[in-house]
């Protein structure tokens, strides 16, 4: 490559205050002296209630090389990552936390493979030590359940840190929907990929953002979102409980038949109705779940709503 590229750094900040110059310190150490690449930092701030933005802008002054979208409150990460990556131009993008978790240090072989010719470059955790040992578990056993649901499979333990080439970013860009789960949609859209692995460090500043419940939430955009498997399941687990019930009820009425009435049998009988109400309350949630989707989809609300962009370079 002869032309000097741009690569559009995707940030998203959510009460990151403290985050911020450690962030921007460790990405001039790593591209001070490369002439070859024109960095642009694009945070997104999603709606912050500390002073992130304030300290946003005070470092935009030293770096005119950064862009601030200002969201007007609290989208999620998935919105502010699509934000980032509308506003980006860069010939390649890379979304990247700003705690320091993925660490910056691996930006250059990332673009070294992108200009081997990949057009997607993952980065894999290879140990996931600075997660608990609950989050490790159910982040396993999601990854599990997911792939076994859905198509196109989202590859274990990588997580938004990756580089993506243009063409990569624009397809993402012509993707409608409202529910956004990005690493369903990363892997959707396919492309050359590879990937590169890393140990997850712990977070440098302030606290993890994503709560158990917020990640249970999670999970269930990412299975629904890409599979309906959950929804055709009841028809089989219908079949399951009723053919078995029909074959006994035939066996009661000959039973009947050869020895009389028999009276015993209110546990069977309580067992057989809690247990069918349960699934049959199961079977109507997961069907709530589905519809309460195409409900907010069919609203066709935007993502995010900015409202204002702090830009000095264009
Ligand atoms: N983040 C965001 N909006 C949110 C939650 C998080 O923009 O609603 C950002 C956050 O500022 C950080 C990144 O997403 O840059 C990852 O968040 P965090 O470190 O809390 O997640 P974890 O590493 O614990 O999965
Ligand atoms: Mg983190």
């Amino acid at each position: 490559m002869t032309d000097k590229s741009t690569l559009s750094l995707v940030v998203p900040v959510f009460n990151e205050a403290d985050s911020i110059s450690p962030f921007i310190n460790k990405i001039n150490g790593v591209f001070s002296g490369r002439s070859d690449i024109h960095l642009e930092i694009v945070f997104i701030n999603d709606g912050s209630s500390d002073s992130t933005l304030e300290n946003l802008i005070q470092t935009q002054s030293d770096y005119p090389n950064i862009k601030i979208i200002d969201l007007s409150r609290n989208f999620g990460k998935e919105a502010a990552i699509t934000a980032g990556l509308e506003q980006s131009r860069g010939d390649a993008v890379v979304v990247i936390d700003v705690d320091l978790q993925d660490p910056p240090e691996l930006i250059p072989s990332m673009i070294e493979k992108w200009q081997e010719g990949y057009e997607v470059v993952l980065a894999c955790r290879t140990n996931r030590d600075s997660d608990s040992w609950l989050k490790r578990a159910s982040a396993n056993s999601f990854y599990w359940i997911h792939n076994q649901l859905s198509n196109p499979k989202i590859p274990a333990n990588v997580g938004d840190f990756r580089l993506m080439d243009r063409v990569v970013v624009e397809a993402l860009k012509q993707l409608p929907e409202t529910h956004r789960f990005m690493k369903g949609l990363f892997s959707w859209v396919g492309f050359k990929s590879t990937v590169i692995n890393y140990s997850r460090p712990k977070r440098e500043t302030g606290v993890s953002k994503f709560n158990g419940w917020k990640l249970w939430n999670f999970a269930l955009e990412g299975l629904t979102s890409f599979s309906t498997e959950p929804l055709r399941i009841w028809t089989y687990i219908g079949l399951a409980v009723s053919i078995p019930s029909f074959l006994f009820a035939v066996f009661i009425a000959i039973r009947v038949l050869i020895s009389g009435v028999d009276v015993p049998g209110y546990a069977s009988i309580m067992v057989a109705v809690t247990f069918l109400g349960g699934l049959q309350l199961i079977g109507i949630g997961v069907l709530g779940e589905y519809m309460g989707r195409t409900y907010m989809e069919s609203k066709r609300r935007p993502n995010y709503i900015i409202r204002k962009i702090f830009e000095v370079e264009n």
